[in-house]
């Protein structure tokens, strides 16, 4: 494969997720016709090795190496993330504590453009014992960040509070971040444009409205696009194993929502991905 000028960016999916083991080749090759570079988003320890070990074999793609808050604790197994069955072998078990020299082992991996996902995830805790987990690894994460000098991947979903409140108190504002698929207030989204923060959304703005008002208010220096595939497919293939490929939508409703043209929109996400990650 030639390595070409990507047309669309993807910065944030999982192919290297169970989901696309039995055809990855393809859908990377899919992604590639047409014109979609991405980065593939580690959760825990095992699909952040995998993300790396993609990267390193085609071109295009990128990595990030992280802990997500949800496998902090022990919780709800996701065959299409980690497999099932025999699948399931070779990945570590759920509530896994961060190890910091084995994930900067990882972080200067040169194909590693982000440290994530990480951040915090309340949707289904409520024990403040699995919360604090959660905010223990967010900030050894946000210390990591800050020693290879790369920026955050974020996860949130019914914390923004807390972690703005982490952000500020971390001096994390003196770099730059992405929160991924953005559900925050305005009055979150206000607080993280200050703080210098990229916001990235989905195939969901696709079908719902809920979140037009937001994406006006972003400046569009600081809005980039995601698949979050396997998860989550926008329109017209809703219900279906999402892809990179399927970013091509995520940006045409963006352009819409915004009230600019889709060529725009495009060459201004490709330039904000590239100074976010520091790409050529
Ligand atoms: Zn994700």
């Amino acid at each position: 494969m030639q390595e070409s000028t990507p047309r669309f960016f993807d910065v944030h999916t999982h192919v290297q997720f169970a989901a696309f083991d039995h055809d990855r080749e393809a859908v990377i090759e899919r992604a590639r016709a047409a014109g979609v570079a991405m980065v593939n988003v580690g959760t825990q320890i095992d699909t952040s090795r995998a993300a790396i070990e993609l990267a390193h074999k085609y071109p295009g793609l990128s990595a990030t190496i992280g802990l997500h808050p949800i496998h902090t604790s022990k919780s709800f197994h996701d065959t299409d993330e980690l497999g099932g069955g025999e699948a399931a072998k070779g990945f570590s078990s759920r509530g896994e504590e961060f190890d910091y020299e084995a994930y900067k082992k990882l972080a200067l991996d040169p194909k590693v453009v982000a440290i994530g996902e990480c951040g915090l995830d309340y949707f289904r805790v409520n024990d403040e014992e699995a919360k604090n987990k959660q905010k223990e690894a967010f900030l050894k994460q946000i210390e990591l960040a800050k020693e290879v000098k790369k920026p955050l991947m974020i996860h949130c979903r019914n914390a923004f509070s807390d972690l703005i409140e982490i952000l500020q108190t971390t001096h994390y504002s003196l770099q730059t971040s992405i929160t991924h698929f953005f559900t925050g207030t305005k009055d979150d989204a206000k607080e993280l444009i200050k703080m210098g923060f990229y916001f990235t959304f989905g195939g969901v703005i696709t079908f719902t409205r809920d979140y037009d008002e937001i994406i006006k208010m972003i400046p569009m220096d600081r809005i980039l696009s995601e698949t979050d595939a396997p998860y989550v497919a926008p329109v017209p293939y809703r219900g279906k194993r999402n892809e990179p490929a399927y970013v091509v939508e995520v940006v045409k409703k963006l352009a819409e929502i915004s009230g600019v043209s889709e060529d725009k929109l495009k060459e201004r996400i490709l330039i904000n991905t590239r100074q976010v990650f520091s790409l050529p």
